[in-house]
């Protein structure tokens, strides 16, 4: 059974390494537990490869990921990069990557742990059975339109334009229809169709494509009203499908409801969402500069990052679910790193933590 998964482990800067140092552990594990058979291969990435290397994405770095099964990322950036100029910023290099991936939808599971209500800001009864998915697009929208600077009557003006084609929304909303129907069946598309014409294209499409999945509820949301709903009743949405700046905001509100942005997990795909298929699996935070190099990370994002990949790009649900248990495991055992702490004198390390999750699997 031991056909080898090509991995491409991307550390990058900040706590990425610290992070990306337990999910490894978590691939070791699994490769004794089940009998797989993992080829890691480490790359530049990021800011580390702007010093090493004169750019965000080298080549090589890029050849790796092609030829790999999929990609583990940790976080790139850091104030050291930020006032590069734009080929030379390690955010570049991220939408570089995605783009020469052909990945296009951006998946973030957000679930809240029953021990972790504590350390979210909303109350317990709320919060109650939330388990959802927000499925952002990640190639359009305004922060890939055409952007200026001019004068006009009234001193200087600024621009930004929000271009969607059909093609670009049928394709996320396909993949929110199939991840939907593995799931609870229920869709929210949300736009702003009552102002923007993209948000009405958006509509239209979504409607179009809607009969090809009647076994899933569809709800068109605007994003005014989601983002109040995911505050007043999270457990009311499965599955949420959205444009690039709108997934952007709301799948980070959608963060703040698990506690603690250290616990999420993203998948970042391209055609299908089938088993076998090619993603990018990286946590949802960022490099963290403030607690880089200090062994204070929390792991859990990236180490849910490795279910993800088993899930969506191995067909290991077996794995996926061990992995997935032993979080909620140690979790509910009292186990915390800073971030999810009330009592931080007790928190543990990035590695303790790792290491507790891998025993518990
Ligand atoms: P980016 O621009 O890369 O998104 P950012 O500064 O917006 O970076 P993060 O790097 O995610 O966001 O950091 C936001 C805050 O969350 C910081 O205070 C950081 O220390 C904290 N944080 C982020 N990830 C973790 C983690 N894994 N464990 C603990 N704290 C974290
Ligand atoms: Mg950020």
């Amino acid at each position: 059974m031991t056909d080898v998964k090509k991995i491409a482990v991307i550390a990058g800067d900040g706590i990425g390494p610290e992070v990306v140092a337990e999910a490894e552990k978590v691939l070791k594990k699994a490769e004794e537990l089940y009998g797989y058979s993992f080829e890691t291969e480490h790359a530049l990435f990021g800011g580390i490869a702007i010093d090493e290397k004169g750019t965000p994405l080298p080549e090589e770095t890029l050849a790796i990921c092609k030829s790999a099964d999929a990609v583990l990322l940790g976080a790139v950036g850091g104030p050291k990069w930020d006032n590069n100029s734009k080929e030379l910023r390690p955010e570049t290099g991220l939408l570089g990557i995605r783009k020469a991936l052909g990945l296009f939808s951006n998946l973030r599971p957000a679930v809240v742990f029953d021990c972790l209500k504590e350390a979210s800001t909303l109350k317990p009864e709320v919060l109650e059975g939330t388990d959802l998915m927000v499925v952002r697009e990640l190639t359009g929208g305004i922060y890939f339109g055409e952007k200026l600077r001019r004068q006009g009557e009234h001193g200087e003006e600024a621009v930004d334009t929000c271009v969607y084609n059909v093609t670009e929304i049928e394709r996320i909303t396909r993949q929110a229809f199939e991840i939907a129907q593995k799931r609870r069946k229920k869709l929210a598309s949300v736009d702003k169709a009552n102002v923007l014409e993209t948000s009405r294209l958006w509509r239209e499409t979504v409607n179009r494509i809607a009969p090809d999945y009647p076994d899933v509820e569809l709800e068109h949301v605007l994003v005014d009203n989601c983002a109040m709903q995911l505050l007043r009743r999270p457990s009311s949405f499965d599955v949420i499908v959205t444009e690039n700046m709108f997934g952007d905001i709301l799948s980070d509100e959608a963060a703040m409801l698990t506690g603690s942005i250290g616990m999420l997990a993203s998948a970042s795909m391209g055609d299908s969402t089938d088993a076998g298929s090619f993603g990018l699996y990286e946590p949802v935070h960022g490099s963290a500069p403030d607690i880089a190099g200090q062994g204070l990370a929390n792991p859990i994002a990236t180490i849910l990052s490795v279910a993800l990949m088993f899930r969506l790009t191995f067909n290991y649900a077996e794995a996926a679910d061990a992995i997935e248990a032993a979080v909620a495991k140690v979790l509910d055992e009292g186990h915390r790193t800073a971030d999810i702490a009330v009592d931080k004198s007790k928190a543990l390390s990035t590695s303790q933590m790792g290491d507790l999750i891998v025993a518990a699997m």
